[in-house]
């Protein structure tokens, strides 16, 4: 059975990672979106590390996850990881998968761990996902729309497909009068929002400052997110994987003026910075 929602509304609060390790957080490795960003190192791209319910999950684990984790302060060690999960194939949010594995394995030693992940990360040509590394791991589950899964005691549950370029989705985790949701790469379309109406904490990939020129840009823009908050309202939101617009329009500014039309809090995540869900503790 899922969690209540409705209690502790309000003791989630930030810390930066001076404060050590609380029991249950979320770190931001990288906030880097968009290919200039990632390429020239303008913000990291090492996605997101979790520590749920005594769960230890790298979300996206882009170029550079594996440096971010190790040179954490304090450090998070790679091989302590219990589950890996991809919400899709682009290079920006699975480069450093492969590695992720083996260390999470000891290089094969020990077989344990979890792989959560689209088919198409999985099979056909384009597959991120070494073969040989599969192996090592305890299971692997295939993702698809509005299905739940198990981490322990930890409920993880798809959204819809995100209309992206590749086999796209969000993420839900449910934790005791909390439901936290990552809003990964996806162009605007007015389905994405039931799956993400449960949400109290919501982490949003919006590369675009500027408004899209044209039907290809598969990424928010900025006026696309402050509608979605307006309509989700969530308890707090985070802008992170930002392009090169965004950077110039400072994160921070643009959050601002989002909270001000939303109603919404809204703060924009930069690299390092640890979110501590304390209702859970
Ligand atoms: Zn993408």
């Amino acid at each position: 059975m899922l969690p209540s929602m409705s209690s502790q509304k309000n003791q989630e609060k930030t810390k930066t990672e001076k404060a050590g390790s609380p029991v249950n957080y979320f770190k931001f490795l990288g906030t880097a979106g968009a290919r200039f960003v990632m390429a020239r190192q303008l913000r990291a791209s090492g996605g997101i590390y979790l520590e749920l319910m005594g769960q230890k999950i790298a979300l996206d684990p882009g170029p550079g996850a594996l440096v971010r984790m190790t040179h954490s302060r304090p450090p998070i060690d790679p091989a302590g990881l219990e589950t890996v999960i991809l919400s899709h194939k682009h290079i920006d949010h699975s480069n450093d998968v492969n590695i992720l594995l083996d260390a999470m394995t000891a290089g094969g030693l020990k077989k344990r761990g979890v792989l959560l992940a689209p088919e198409e990360c999985l099979d056909g040509p384009e597959a991120v996902v070494l073969r040989y590394l599969r192996d090592y791991l305890d299971r692997i589950e295939v993702l698809k729309p509005e299905r739940a899964c198990r981490l322990g005691p930890l409920t993880v549950r798809t959204t819809c497909r995100h209309e992206h370029e590749a086999e796209t989705y969000g993420l839900k985790f449910y934790l005791p009068g909390l439901v936290l949701g990552f809003m990964v790469d996806t162009k605007y379309f007015p389905g994405l929002l039931p799956s993400y109406r449960d949400v109290d904490i919501l982490v949003m990939n919006v590369l675009r400052a500027r408004e899209a020129e044209g039907d290809y840009i598969k990424h928010l823009t900025v006026s696309e997110a402050t509608e979605i908050l307006k309509e989700l309202k969530p308890r707090r939101a985070y802008l992170t994987h930002f392009g090169m617009t965004m950077l110039q329009a400072d994160p921070r500014k643009v959050a601002e003026k989002m909270t001000a039309e939303t109603g919404v809090e809204v703060l924009a995540a930069y690299d390092g910075l640890t979110v501590t869900l304390d209702s859970l503790s």
